[in-house]
């Protein structure tokens, strides 16, 4: 089983990828939890060529093709060789944002963005649940973490708004796989939605 969380910065994704792998440990089956941008020794590499290069650094589709190349060493790495052994995969954002913060939020790269993924990465989630919070409260929560990597959260509550739009409309688009869940509340009650949902 592959799982996915997405969701625009501070929305609890990391901290939800968490609370499903130790509750499916808890049953019992085997967990590799990764996240995306890395996942895996190369793909890491690329990360800190994303994250630390400050806002202006790369144009958007150079972005698209730094988050492929990235994805394509998570895949063959990490991704297929769990998925080939019977684990379950959760990772911590997938191909969902980059359909989102390069495709939709950008200009719009969409076409690029789906003609990639068909040629390079291919394989979707079974499940993909997007963390669903309003961009103020995500923002604050960012900011508790005394986050290092905002390089995109500098952009702004706008840009924040337009990924959430922008995730709703992928919900809207693919009702099996992509699920929208309510982000507000303690960790604990978002974890209990996540596992209704699953
Ligand atoms: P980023 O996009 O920056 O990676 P994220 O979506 O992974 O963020 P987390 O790192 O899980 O979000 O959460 C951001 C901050 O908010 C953390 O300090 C975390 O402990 C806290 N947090 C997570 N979930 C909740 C919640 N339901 N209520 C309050 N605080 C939360
Ligand atoms: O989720 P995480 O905080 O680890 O992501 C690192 C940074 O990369 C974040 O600032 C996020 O906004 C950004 N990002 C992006 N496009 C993606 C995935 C992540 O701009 N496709
Ligand atoms: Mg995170």
């Amino acid at each position: 089983m592959f799982i996915s969380f997405e969701g625009i910065d501070g929305s609890g994704k990391t901290t939800q990828a968490r609370l499903l792998a130790e509750t499916l440990r808890g049953e019992g089956r085997e967990v590799v939890l990764t996240r995306e941008p890395g996942g895996s020794d190369g793909a890491e590499l690329i990360r800190r060529l994303l994250v630390e290069g400050g806002a202006e650094r790369w144009s958007a589709e150079t972005e698209i093709l730094l988050f492929n190349a990235a994805r394509r060493d998570h895949l063959e790495r990490t991704i297929r060789p769990a998925l080939d052994r019977g684990a379950v995969v959760i990772t911590d954002r997938f191909a969902d944002s980059t359909r989102v913060y390069q495709g939709a939020t950008r200009g719009d790269l969409t076409e690029a963005v789906e003609t990639l993924h068909g040629l390079m990465i291919g394989i979707e989630p079974d499940r993909s649940f997007v963390i669903d919070i309003d961009p103020a409260e995500g923002l604050a929560r960012g900011a508790a973490r005394g986050g290092i990597e905002d390089r995109f959260e500098s952009m702004g509550l706008g840009f924040q708004h337009k990924l959430r739009d922008g995730f709703a409309d992928l919900a809207r688009a693919h009702p099996g796989r992509v699920r929208l869940i309510d982000g507000r509340g303690t960790p604990d009650q978002v974890a209990s939605r996540v596992r209704a949902a699953l």
